[in-house]
């Protein structure tokens, strides 16, 4: 049986981040960690993270080997397609610039707080109790709310992709390892000698 390490238990961190928003959506800002942490490890030349550390696919696995969750068949192609992967990710950054501008609306005064959590970019679902009014500036408690809807979107769509397909067929198309792969192909690039 193969040695289980440390880092082969972030799955349960990622449960306990969703867990942490739904009662207090100001812990909705420790997910940068796994925005951040990615890409330093790419812009230090490696992918380590995503092959070892990332909660999210750990998740997967998990509910797929000990919960039987997945029908472990294989995706279609074009979910792992460059043109998919590059213009899900142009969407998904669009759609996060989209909550920072909403961030900024209400920092500027021109729109209120919304105390709802964006469900796939799109559906509004009641999350008030999860916010104290005034604990924090309204424009910081619109981006936790912003940034909780992102990630909960994104691991929605990975629970669905897991289910459907295999375990991990959400980093196939995953913004954060395609922003990391392309990190890591310009530094593999900047270290081949010019002829
Ligand atoms: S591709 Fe995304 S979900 Fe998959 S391991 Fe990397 S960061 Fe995690």
């Amino acid at each position: 049986m193969k040695k289980k390490h440390w880092y082969d238990y972030f799955w349960l961190w990622a449960i306990l981040y969703f867990g942490l928003g739904f009662f207090n959506i100001l812990f909705a800002w420790l997910g940068l960690f796994d925005f951040c942490v990615p890409l330093i490890f790419a812009l230090l030349g490696n992918k380590w993270f995503c092959n070892h550390m990332c909660g999210r696919s750990q998740l997967f696995t998990v509910l797929a080997q000990k919960c039987g969750c997945s029908r472990q068949k294989a995706a279609p192609r074009w979910l792992s397609a460059s043109w998919f992967r590059y213009a899900f990710l142009g969407f998904f950054m669009a759609m996060f610039c989209s909550m920072l501008w909403q961030t900024y609306l209400v920092y500027g005064g021109v729109s209120s707080l919304s105390e709802t959590v964006k469900i796939f970019w799109t559906f509004k679902v009641p999350w008030h109790w999860a916010y104290t009014a005034g604990s924090v500036p309204d424009w910081a408690a619109q981006f936790f709310f912003g940034f909780y809807s992102t990630m909960l979107t994104s691991a929605l769509l990975g629970l669905v992709a897991m289910a459907l397909y295999r375990p991990r067929t959400w980093c196939s198309f995953c913004p954060m390892g395609t922003m990391t792969q392309i990190i890591c192909r310009f530094r593999a690039h900047g270290k081949t000698p010019s002829n």
